[in-house]
């Protein structure tokens, strides 16, 4: 094929959000709207997150899922924080809980998230949810790899015995969307690579699905790409143009053979993931759905 004969196909995340979104609401209202709840803890007045928060239970409410909101001054102490999590994880009628990240840095992020019990970690973000991810268990996987999984499975890319290359090995994002496109049933061969891989360009080429998490804007390129693979750009670089990816999409386009825009791929996926997780906590916490 020659490259001139690819047309890059566009990805964008909102079908596959919205088909979540719906069958989860159609799921819910099905089983006669059981009471779900979804717990959410804010630390401090940073506008994003505030922005984040209010429409992860906007959308919530929207496909029938409640609210919980607490919200905590940056002063807080550690041990005031910690008393809130641990009331939350102990409380039969709270399904679901996620302490928005990043923390005020006088508090310990890994402290609070060992007080999240696996069912209720809708945000997989916890040591037991990675290790059930790493074993193969019932357990939550975090938000943007399982929404990038959820964007491939909506556009039926092919995901077994495909090579993917992950750019990026965060514990948030590359590191465990790694393990979950080589789950059996995902069934890719996954090659990760991050600052120090030698030959990115090259190890890049290799990949019929290429996945960029590093942040560092534009930084695929032609080089990085072969004719016909999808891109996948989970990066987000906030640039005096606005929001930009990963992926230079003016040099891919007409040799990738498909590609999520940035904005509008793979971010929105995420709190379409939340919801999910919120109703299989929901069921993993012994409500019929
Ligand atoms: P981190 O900074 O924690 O990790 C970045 C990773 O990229 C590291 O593994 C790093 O390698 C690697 N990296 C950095 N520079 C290069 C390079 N030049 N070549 C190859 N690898 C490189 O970031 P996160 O994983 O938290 O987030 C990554 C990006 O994804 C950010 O832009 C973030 O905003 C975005 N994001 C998007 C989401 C979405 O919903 N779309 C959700 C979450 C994050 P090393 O380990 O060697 O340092």
């Amino acid at each position: 094929m020659s490259l001139d004969a690819i047309t890059t196909r566009m990805l964008p995340g909102a079908p596959a959000r919205d088909a979540i979104l719906q069958g989860l609401h159609t799921r819910i209202t099905a089983a006669g709207s059981p009471a779900i709840a979804l717990a959410t803890v804010l630390v401090g007045d940073d506008a994003p997150s505030q922005k984040y928060v209010a429409s992860k239970h906007r959308i919530a409410q929207q496909i029938g899922i409640q609210s919980v909101q607490v919200e905590l001054p940056s002063t807080c102490t550690q041990e005031q924080l910690d008393a809130e999590v641990a009331r939350l994880a102990a409380d039969t009628s709270v399904h679901g809980i996620l302490v928005q990240m990043p923390l005020p840095v006088h508090l310990d992020a890994e402290r609070v998230l060992a007080l999240i019990p696996a069912a209720k970690d809708v945000d997989g973000l916890t040591s037991e949810s990675m290790g059930r991810l790493m074993r193969g268990l019932e357990g939550h996987v975090g938000c943007t790899p399982l929404g990038v999984l959820r964007l491939l499975q909506h556009y039926g890319i092919a995901t077994a015995g495909k090579h993917a290359v992950v750019v990026g090995r965060s514990t948030l994002v590359g590191l465990p969307l790694s393990v979950l496109l080589a789950r059996k049933g995902i069934d890719c061969t996954v090659t990760l690579a991050h600052s120090r891989t030698a030959n990115l360009a090259e190890v890049c080429r290799g990949a019929d699905i290429l996945i960029s998490a590093t942040g560092v804007a534009r930084s695929i390129d032609a080089s990085h790409v072969s004719a016909g693979a999808t891109l996948i750009d989970v990066g987000i670089s906030r640039t005096e143009v606005g929001i930009v990816g990963d992926i230079d999409a003016d040099a891919v386009m007409g040799i990738a053979g498909a590609l999520t825009p940035m904005p509008g791929g793979t971010g929105i996926m995420t709190v379409a993931c939340l919801m999910e997780n919120t109703v299989n906590a929901a069921v993993m916490q012994g409500i019929a759905l």
